[in-house]
């Protein structure tokens, strides 16, 4: 039985179904009396919702199983080598989310039932590259964590890079179900990290996600697992108190005991563009979030060509400086990944 499963309907692509893992997932479905629609062919449709806020809430509370036929990898700059197209989507509702853009009107999740072809596809590229290692990121347009428990996709995969000397993965995740994963062979091959955020700001703005204090508790698992490990504090909103807010945090974290285990951080201050705030207040006309173009913040143009507005230097120079001090009085060491 799922722990707690956040889609009211599922549809299946025609072709999903010709896939063993296909009809599994439709079987569990069925099981859990979900409402699960056959679709004629490829086409997603059905979903409902009339004004962008109902298509938005309707969209994330669907669930679309599907095959992925696209088996050219995307670039994934600057973490990892190679995006790896499990799932797209998630059923979070943050308000800040990158995803907030990319999804179109109805931002459901899609997982694809045909593992074996991506891995398959995987292993062609970790190939074609050695004698160099290749790393795939596995959560680049979604989060993988909460279909994991229908699919076992991602136990599929950190098996398959166990094997793959030249192989590595990573993914990224607000939820905690990571037990499955815990007795895997993953030989360190898969690194396993957690967005986390001070519970005032998570309790603001992400909507339909579980707790840090459940998040720190898979984190600890999967490092006590063995895993390589990291902590992504995104994004970091540098609001009245925020010293204290974010020193409480890594004080939590340092608690959890896993100092020596393998633990990166990377640290992401809030940013925004023109287009992520119409469609944020178009979702959620009562944001709270600190959008002011005006203050405390500068216009830059990022690596993918369009704008953003990030927070001005002398404020980025404080965060940064904050943050590479208290990590280092709690995590000895070279931990930190970056800090933008
Ligand atoms: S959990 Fe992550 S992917 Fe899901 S809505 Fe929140 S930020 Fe987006």
């Amino acid at each position: 039985m799922l722990p707690h499963f956040p889609y009211k309907r599922v549809l299946f692509v025609k072709a999903a179904l010709e896939y063993p893992l296909g009809r599994q997932v439709w079987q569990r479905c069925k099981d859990l009396q979900l409402e699960t629609i056959q679709l004629k062919g490829s086409r997603v449709t059905g979903i409902p919702g009339k004004t962008p806020r109902e298509s938005y809430f309707q969209g994330k509370q669907t669930l679309v199983v599907s095959v992925r036929r696209d088996l050219e990898f995307a670039a994934c700059k600057p973490s990892a080598h190679f995006q790896l197209p499990l799932v797209s989507g998630c059923p979070g509702m943050c308000e800040y989310c990158y995803l907030q853009t990319q999804m179109g009107k109805r931002p459901y999740t899609r997982l694809y039932v045909n593992i074996e072809e991506i891995l398959d596809q995987a292993k062609s590229v970790i190939d074609s590259r050695q004698p160099h290692v290749t790393v795939f990121e596995a959560a680049a347009t979604s989060d993988p964590l909460p279909v994991e428990p229908l699919t076992g996709a991602l136990a599929q995969a950190i098996a398959f890079f166990a094997g793959q000397p030249l192989g590595r993965l990573r993914f990224v995740t607000k939820f905690p179900q990571v037990d499955s994963l815990l007795d895997l062979d993953h030989r360190g091959h898969t690194r396993i990290r957690f967005s986390v955020n001070t519970p005032s700001v998570v309790a603001r703005f992400e909507h339909h996600t579980p707790s840090v204090k459940l998040r720190l508790k898979a984190l600890q698992k999967a490092a006590r697992a063995g895993y390589p490990a990291g902590v992504l504090i995104a994004p970091v909103i540098l609001e009245p108190g925020w010293e204290e807010s974010y020193r409480a945090l890594l004080e939590e974290i340092s608690r959890l005991g896993l100092q020596g285990a393998d633990i990166r951080f990377e640290i992401i201050s809030h940013r925004f563009t023109t287009r992520a705030k119409k469609r944020i207040a178009e979702v959620f006309p009562e944001s709270t979030l600190p959008m002011d173009e005006g203050q405390s913040r500068q216009f830059k143009f990022g690596q993918f060509g369009y704008g953003k507005y990030v927070y001005d230097e002398g404020s980025l120079a404080a965060m940064k400086s904050f943050f590479e001090k208290e990590i280092a009085a709690r995590f000895p060491g070279d931990v930190i990944d970056y800090i933008i």
